[in-house]
């Protein structure tokens, strides 16, 4: 099978600091990924290659199929780390999700039944298809980051990254986000690439961990016993 993302001896350097070294790594349809390091161990970077936000200064990237990634970009969902919108912003739940398709129909181009049919089917998918018609501004954290992945996933990408949630959600927010990740890859057989803070929230669901610490230290399954050890080691307890 070819993989969907693949990594070959990628460095990425802002200035003087080294956030990837040798990044080597095969990615393939159907993987749920969850990702787990220090603060400052290149994880947001990571995803930020994948969507081309950030170029290896070394190495080479494919992302399905293409070493050009704009060409590839509407394929990927990309939920970032910091959401938060004003309570006066003048926007609908459904409104926000639509605003998913401009990578794919243009931006701001009028949509089309069938484009508004995916947006609705998107909200579904994160089961808040009852609140499509609500001012965004008045949702709870843990909803506004569901209707992120609803934005994410509208133009049906093979790929979906989410940077961590941001502290305002909690623990429970963060755990009913992590499962409904498992039913997006079980559904759609999207991959999915998330970053969490929270080991125990990534090892039940994701099939396969990221141990980072500038470079990728293990990469696996989510359960194996010397996990705790480099965790040891990485984070110098
Ligand atoms: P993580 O997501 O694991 O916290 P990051 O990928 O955000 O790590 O950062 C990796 C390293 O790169 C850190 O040392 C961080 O300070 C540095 N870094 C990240 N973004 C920038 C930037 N835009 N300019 C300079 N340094 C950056």
């Amino acid at each position: 099978m070819e993989p969907v993302i693949s990594f070959e001896n990628v460095f990425v350097k802002y200035q003087n600091i080294i956030a990837l070294r040798n990044i080597n790594i095969n990615i393939y349809q159907g993987d749920y990924i969850g990702i787990f390091g220090p603060n400052g161990s290149g994880k947001t970077t990571f995803l930020k290659t994948i969507i081309g936000l950030v170029k290896p200064d070394n190495g080479k990237i494919t992302v399905l199929g293409s070493e050009d990634i704009k060409k590839v970009r509407t394929n990927v969902g990309y939920v970032p780390q910091n959401i938060s919108v004003k309570k006066t912003f003048p926007a609908t739940v459904l409104e926000v999700v639509e605003m998913g398709l401009f990578g794919k129909i243009g931006f701001m181009k009028p949509l089309k039944p069938e484009d508004k049919k995916q947006a609705e089917e998107a909200l579904h998918m994160v089961h808040l298809e009852t609140y499509k018609n609500r001012p965004i501004g008045h949702l709870s954290g843990g909803e506004l980051q569901k209707v992120m992945v609803a934005r994410a996933i509208a133009s049906k990408p093979n790929i979906l990254l989410l940077d961590e949630p941001t502290s305002a959600l909690d623990f429970m927010m963060v755990k009913d986000l992590m499962k409904l990740l498992v039913e997006l890859n079980n559904k759609l057989n999207i991959t999915i690439i998330a970053i969490n803070h929270h080991l125990d929230l990534l090892q039940p669901y994701c099939t396969r961990l990221l141990l980072m610490d500038g470079t990728i230290i293990y990469d696996g399954k989510p359960d194996n016993n010397e996990i705790d050890d480099i965790i040891k080691q990485i984070f110098s307890f």
